[in-house]
């Protein structure tokens, strides 16, 4: 039976990762480059961590099954990324984007790496302008925000309805400045095969190279699996067919722990099926979430009408007369 350990700091939460942030060893930065890591996917979570850990000194290999880092599934995500910077002075918070981020993770997720990714949040839009993303902004120049996901406040970042796509191209250019620095090492077209774990530490991958079918091994100081999320195990999720989980199935085959396969991306604003040639759902844009209302004839005999016939009094906006603070 595996044991469950979170390795969660200790201290009160909101000081938490900051706290171990300081009492963590330091490496110091000339022997950065004794240490190998290998980092398999090319995704926000991946060129993000290559390219951050490439910048810190560390020899990085990236591995990933797509034709390039820029195919990687991040490039679906439209509306946005949520930050508690309150430029909208409507009340947003630290504490109030983790209260929310709770609270929409059916209070399943673990508070205080929720609590730290709230705290960063604002650092990261920064991080992500800095790298040239183009966020929508208001005719005055700053950046705009959208209210998103049921929130009360207006905290969500965003490029029209291409997000993912926008910051994707961010995380990349980070890794494209690693590579020709040499700090960083891309092999794409790579398939992850399996782990390799040495006294229950993850050392090393075993690849395949699917243009040439060769199989080869690399090892590694650590090993960091960033291989996106579970997507088709229902089978019209919004995910593409290629996010196959097999990295995530190969290190839970190798001792890793698996848990809440039900965090699937599933959206609301799907268009349905219609066909045989729709192998998954495709997205509406999300440029269209949270604007305009939704209503239905309060007169169930109004059904058949032409909705501009049905004057105001006789609509029903049953959303906001069930959920009124929303
Ligand atoms: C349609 C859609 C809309 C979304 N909208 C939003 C949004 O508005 N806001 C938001 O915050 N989130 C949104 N999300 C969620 C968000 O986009 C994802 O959670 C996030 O981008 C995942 O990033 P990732 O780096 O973990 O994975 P991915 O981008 O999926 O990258 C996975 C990487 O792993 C590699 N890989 C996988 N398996 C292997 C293997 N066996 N061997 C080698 N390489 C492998 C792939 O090549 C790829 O490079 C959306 C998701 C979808 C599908």
């Amino acid at each position: 039976m595996a044991k469950l350990e979170s390795h969660i700091p200790a201290g009160p939460l909101a000081q938490k990762w900051s706290r171990h942030l300081f009492e963590s060893k330091l490496v110091n930065p000339a022997n950065k480059r004794k240490y190998e890591v290998i980092v398999v996917g090319a995704g926000l979570a991946g060129a993000s961590a290559s390219a951050t850990l490439g910048e810190l000194g560390y020899r990085v290999k990236n591995f990933v099954y797509h034709d390039s880092p820029r195919r990687a599934h991040s490039i679906a995500a439209q509306g946005g990324i949520n930050a508690a910077k309150n430029y909208q002075n409507d009340g947003d918070s630290v504490y109030r984007l983790f209260y929310d981020t709770i609270k929409g993770g059916d209070f399943r997720a673990r508070e205080a790496n929720v609590y730290r990714l709230a705290e960063v949040s604002a650092q990261i839009i920064d991080q992500c302008v800095a790298q040239g993303v183009p966020f929508a902004r208001e005719y005055g120049g700053l950046l705009d925000n959208r209210s998103f996901g049921g929130a009360q406040v207006s905290r969500t970042f965003y490029a029209r309805g291409q997000t993912g796509q926008q910051l994707l191209l961010g995380a990349y250019a980070a890794l494209c400045k690693e590579l020709a620095a040499g700090s960083v090492q891309s092999f794409t077209h790579t398939e992850m095969l399996d782990l390799v774990v040495v006294d229950g530490h993850a050392k090393g991958i075993i690849v395949r190279n699917l243009l040439t079918g060769e199989i080869a091994r690399h090892v590694a100081d650590a090993v960091v699996l960033a291989t996106g999320g579970y997507g088709n195990v229902f089978n019209l999720s919004t995910y593409a067919r290629q996010s196959n989980a097999t990295a995530i199935w190969r290190a839970y085959k190798r001792g890793a722990c698996f848990a809440n396969p039900c965090y699937t991306q599933i959206h609301p604003t799907c268009i349905p099926v219609s066909g045989d040639y729709q192998s998954k759902l495709t997205l509406m844009s999300e440029s269209l979430r949270n604007d305009g209302r939704i209503w239905v004839p309060k007169d169930p005999a109004d059904r058949r009408k032409d909705p501009n016939a049905i004057p105001e009094s006789a609509r029903d906006y049953y959303l906001e007369r069930k959920y009124p603070s929303f």
